[in-house]
């Protein structure tokens, strides 16, 4: 099997890389791997996700967590036998989670946790569609519109819901929504897969993010986003379950 790391450039990570080589004996291949290891924390899962877009379909990731749990981080440093054992005997289970798919412009992005939508300082105007049609028009700081495991990053912090990572669907939310008479916003709104959010700004100069990449300053006519058939693979620890991530991270 060929392997690939993306790892934070600490001492501490780096030492969890040469541990993993050594126990797996593995060959590296940076361009063509068969299984990525991140080690990090979620940001270096959704940068490893970025680089591979186009090869997730023969890629397993591996994800490591050098602080304490997070969401896509499934493995902690002491589970590097456990690691090693699961790669050698290709005992592996894993979760697969959808990406969003961008349309701007004739160009396609692709997005693990969610996009935004925002101007840097002006109020964002924009006209929401469903599936072409009509939804509301929205004066906020930005939309965010985000995956199931998304759901507990920047859509937690805008008043969404956390979804189950199982469930085929998207959700739209507004940063900051400015809300008049003329102009009422609806709650978070959550979408099966198959269901097309088209974003038309009002305002110029318009910024997007997806995951930590952004597109500045863009002439941007119109967005259309959809939960794609694309899915990344990660290997999955059965000692997590969502519920005590949740409890990990947000409960105590
Ligand atoms: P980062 O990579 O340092 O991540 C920021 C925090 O978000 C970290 O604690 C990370 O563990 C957590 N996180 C990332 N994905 C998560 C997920 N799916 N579920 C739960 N927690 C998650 O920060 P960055 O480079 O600026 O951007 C990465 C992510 O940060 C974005 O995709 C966005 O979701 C999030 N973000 C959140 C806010 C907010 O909550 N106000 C604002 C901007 C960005």
């Amino acid at each position: 099997m060929k392997f690939s790391f993306v790892n934070k450039k600490d001492a501490k990570s780096e030492e969890i890389k040469e541990k993993l080589i050594n126990k797996v004996k593995c060959s590296i291949d940076e361009q063509n791997p068969d299984v990525v290891v991140t080690i990090g924390g979620d940001g270096t899962v959704l940068d490893a996700v970025c680089k591979y877009v186009d090869q997730l379909e023969t890629i397993l990731f591996v994800t490591i967590h050098t602080g304490n749990l997070g969401f896509y981080t499934e493995f902690l440093p002491k589970d590097i036998d456990l690691i090693g054992d699961l790669l050698k005997n290709g005992n592996t289970v894993y979760h697969t989670y959808p990406l969003l798919e961008l349309k701007i412009n004739h160009n396609k992005y692709y997005g693990l946790n969610e996009v935004t939508l925002f101007h840097n300082r002006h109020l964002l105007e924009t006209d929401v569609y469903i599936n072409d049609e009509f939804l509301m028009q929205t004066r906020s700081n930005g939309v965010c519109i985000s995956t199931p495991t998304g759901s507990t990053a920047y859509n937690k912090s805008l008043g969404g819901a956390v979804m189950d990572h199982e469930v085929e669907a998207f959700q739209l939310t507004l940063i900051a929504p400015f809300e008049t008479i003329n102009t009422r916003m609806i709650s978070p709104i959550v979408l099966s897969k198959g269901n097309k959010i088209t974003i038309k700004p009002l305002t110029e100069n318009v910024e997007v993010s997806y995951d930590r990449n952004y597109l500045q300053r863009i002439d941007l006519k119109e967005i259309e986003i959809t939960l794609s058939n694309k899915k990344v693979k990660f290997v999955k620890n059965r000692g997590h379950s969502l519920t005590s991530k949740l409890k990990d991270k947000f409960i105590g």
